[in-house]
């Protein structure tokens, strides 16, 4: 399952953009495909998978990311492994193309789970990333974006360019994501961001926390999160959902109609989430209007919507 981010995303309806982020995830959705059934790993195709999509400049992450108050990028990403519980992570950092390879990177050669800013940036140096310029995330559509926010002083989520939002009646979110259960029955799960527009220097939001905008246990489901991030790590939301399965007993389309209601009830939340469980069975809920995402269930059709 992969998803591009959840708001109301009035703007794409009947139009070329609503195809443009549909192919985008249909194609994201065939790779996974292809790399699953040649064998690979869910760790591997959750990386592979959430990499395409920061590529892909319409969605908020990597060559996408949306600007924070000094009209620059800091990206935040997670990876977590369910067989293992181990989980890689970084926030607010620039310069690197893919946050998710950087996070994979975390999980596998670090002792840590979680380096930000400068220190992450040091790892990437020691594991021979390549720094790209800042010019490589000024889109004029983005850039854009952020002078509207910065002049009318207000924060917002990604998918609101048209009417930027502020805490009360903000929208839309951008953040990518990715889930996947192997045939070894392993999960994992992947989540990779810009944030939110104009979000002040230094803010962290859910997508790197793990139990909050990420989670993977193969004993219960894996989770990537996109929303207004403080809502998800106010309700812990990803393990919340992980432990609707693992105590409550629940199957993951139960999990989710709990989770999302809980989301609901005990903070107003706005944004959404997709879900594989141990079994493979694929859910997907959101607050929002709308949410761009998509899922391939046991090797079967490829579904795409909002
Ligand atoms: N959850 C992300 C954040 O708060 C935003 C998003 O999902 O678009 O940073």
């Amino acid at each position: 399952m992969v998803h591009g981010g959840a708001g109301a995303l009035d703007n794409v309806n009947n139009d070329k953009e609503a195809v443009r982020y549909l192919e985008g995830i249909r194609s994201v959705l065939e790779h996974g495909r292809r790399i699953l059934e040649s064998g690979g790993s869910a760790l591997e195709t959750v990386e592979q998978c959430a990499s395409l999509l920061e590529d892909d400049p319409v969605f908020n992450a990597g060559a996408g990311s949306v600007l924070n108050e000094d009209g620059k990028v800091e990206m935040d990403a997670a990876i977590m492994c369910g067989a293992s519980l181990k989980g890689g992570a970084v926030a607010g950092i620039t310069n690197i193309a893919n946050p998710i390879q950087l996070a994979r990177v975390i999980l596998a050669e670090s002792e840590h789970v979680m380096l930000i800013g400068s220190g992450a940036q040091r790892f990437a140096d020691h594991w021979n990333f390549d720094f790209v310029p800042d010019h490589y995330f000024l889109t004029s559509d983005r850039v854009a974006q952020w002078e509207e926010a910065h002049r009318t002083h207000r924060m917002g989520l990604d998918h609101d360019d048209v009417e930027l939002l502020d805490r009360m009646n903000s929208d839309k979110y951008g953040t990518v994501g990715a889930v996947a259960r192997d045939s070894k029955g392993n999960l994992a799960a992947a989540t990779s961001t810009g944030g939110i527009v104009n979000k002040r220097y230094g803010r962290v939001g859910d997508s790197p926390i793990l139990g909050a905008g990420v989670y993977a246990d193969n004993d219960t489901c894996a989770v990537s999160c996109t929303g207004f991030g403080e809502d998800f790590m106010r309700t812990a939301l990803a393990k919340t959902l992980s432990d609707l399965i693992e105590f409550k007993t629940l199957d993951g389309p139960a999990a989710a109609r709990e989770g999302i209601a809980y989301l609901a009830r005990k903070v107003n939340g706005r944004g959404g989430f997709i879900l594989v469980d141990k079994q493979g069975y694929c859910s997907a809920a959101y607050t929002t209007k709308k949410m761009i995402h998509g899922w391939i269930e046991h090797g079967g059709q490829t579904f795409c919507g909002f």
